[in-house]
C-alpha cells in the first residue's frame, strides 16, 4: 500500500515498489518533471484536474466549467480523446491511475461516511457528470492506496517532450505468464479517454500467445483502437495506441529491462 501523501519522487525511487508492481514505479517516475515528482502527492496527481488548456484559460467557457458548449472540439484538440465519453473531450491526465485500476486498487478514504471505494468508482461516469474529478464528497480526504503485486507490470509513455509534460499516449499492461506463453492478461490506455480506457479486445487476443511470437502480439494489440472515434486532431493517437500497448506488454514480459 501507499500513502496518500507520499510524493511520486519517492513511489518512484522504492525498491519495494519496483520490484512488487514495476508499472507503478515507472508511471510515477515518468510524471511530470523530477522537481515536480519531489512536491507532487500520489492523491495530488490522481486528484488533478484535466489540462485541458480551454479549461486553464479563464476567457473561455465551457461545460466542464457549468457553462455551455466544448471550444477544444473545433479548436486546438491534439491532446484529447481518442475515445470521447460525454460532452467534455478531455483525457484523464493521471499517470497513476490506469495502473491502479488495472490492479483493482483501493482508495483509503477518510472524512466522510465510507473507508474505501474501489478504484473504479473514484471517478464519476464521464458521460453522467463531466465536471467533477472524483466521487469524494467535501471534505472527504484520500488517505492510501492498496493492491496487489504485480511483478509482470509494465507502463510505457509515448511522448512529445521526454520530460515537462503528459503523454500523448500511453500503455498499461499486466501478464500472468507461464513460461513464454501468456497465460492472461489485461491492458489499459491513459491519456485517450476521459477516464482509464481497459481494453478487454486486446486481453482476450493476447491470451495463449507467445512473448516471442512478434506478429501474434502486435495483431493482438491493434485491437486496442477498436471503438475509436478520433477528433480530426487526435487521428495520430489511432496509430500511437498499439504501440504504446504492445511496449508495456513487452516490458511487463521482461520487468526491468528494454521495452
Ligand atoms: C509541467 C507538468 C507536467 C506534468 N506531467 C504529468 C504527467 O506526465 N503525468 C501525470 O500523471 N501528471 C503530470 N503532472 C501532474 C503532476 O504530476 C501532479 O500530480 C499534479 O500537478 C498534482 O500535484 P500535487 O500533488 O501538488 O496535487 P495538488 O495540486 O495539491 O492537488 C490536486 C488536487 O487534488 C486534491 N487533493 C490533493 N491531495 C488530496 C487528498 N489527500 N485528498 C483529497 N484531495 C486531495 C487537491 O485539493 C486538488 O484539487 C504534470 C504537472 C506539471 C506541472
Ligand atoms: S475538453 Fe472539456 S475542459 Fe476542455 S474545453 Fe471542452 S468541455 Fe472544457
Amino acid at each position: 500500500s501507499i500513502g496518500g501523501r507520499v510524493t511520486l519522487a519517492a513511489v518512484s525511487d522504492s525498491r519495494a515498489i519496483r520490484d512488487s508492481v514495476p508499472m507503478i514505479a515507472e508511471a510515477c517516475g515518468s510524471a511530470a518533471t523530477p522537481q515536480v515528482r519531489n512536491v507532487a502527492s500520489v492523491a495530488g496527481n490522481l486528484l488533478q484536474e484535466t489540462r485541458c488548456w480551454y479549461w486553464r484559460m479563464e476567457r473561455f467557457d465551457c461545460v466542464r466549467k457549468g457553462g455551455e458548449g466544448c471550444p477544444a472540439r473545433e479548436g486546438e484538440h491534439r491532446f484529447h480523446a481518442l475515445f470521447p465519453e460525454g460532452p467534455c473531450l478531455m483525457v484523464h491526465p493521471s499517470n497513476l491511475a490506469p495502473a491502479l485500476l488495472l490492479l483493482d486498487a483501493t482508495i483509503e478514504v477518510a472524512g466522510g461516511d465510507r473507508e474505501s471505494i474501489p478504484m473504479a468508482d473514484l471517478q464519476p461516469d464521464p458521460t453522467k457528470d463531466w465536471r467533477s474529478t472524483s466521487v469524494l464528497a467535501p471534505g472527504e480526504v484520500l488517505t492510501g492506496i492498496r493492491f496487489d503485486p504485480a511483478p509482470n507490470s509494465g507502463f510505457v509513455a509515448l511522448k512529445q517532450k521526454q520530460s515537462f509534460d503528459w503523454p500523448m499516449v500511453s500503455g498499461y499492461a499486466v501478464l500472468d505468464l507461464d513460461g513464454d506463453v501468456i497465460r492472461s492478461a489485461r491492458t489499459c490506455a491513459g491519456a485517450v479517454a476521459p477516464r482509464p480506457r481497459l481494453l478487454p479486445a486486446v486481453d482476450a487476443a493476447l491470451a495463449g500467445v507467445s512473448i516471442t511470437d512478434d506478429a501474434a502480439i502486435r495483431k493482438a494489440c491493434d485491437a486496442a483502437t477498436e471503438g475509436a472515434a478520433p477528433l480530426p486532431g487526435t487521428t495520430y493517437k489511432k496509430t500511437l495506441l498499439p504501440v504504446a500497448i504492445r511496449r508495456a506488454v513487452m516490458a511487463a514480459a521482461n520487468p526491468g529491462g528494454d521495452a
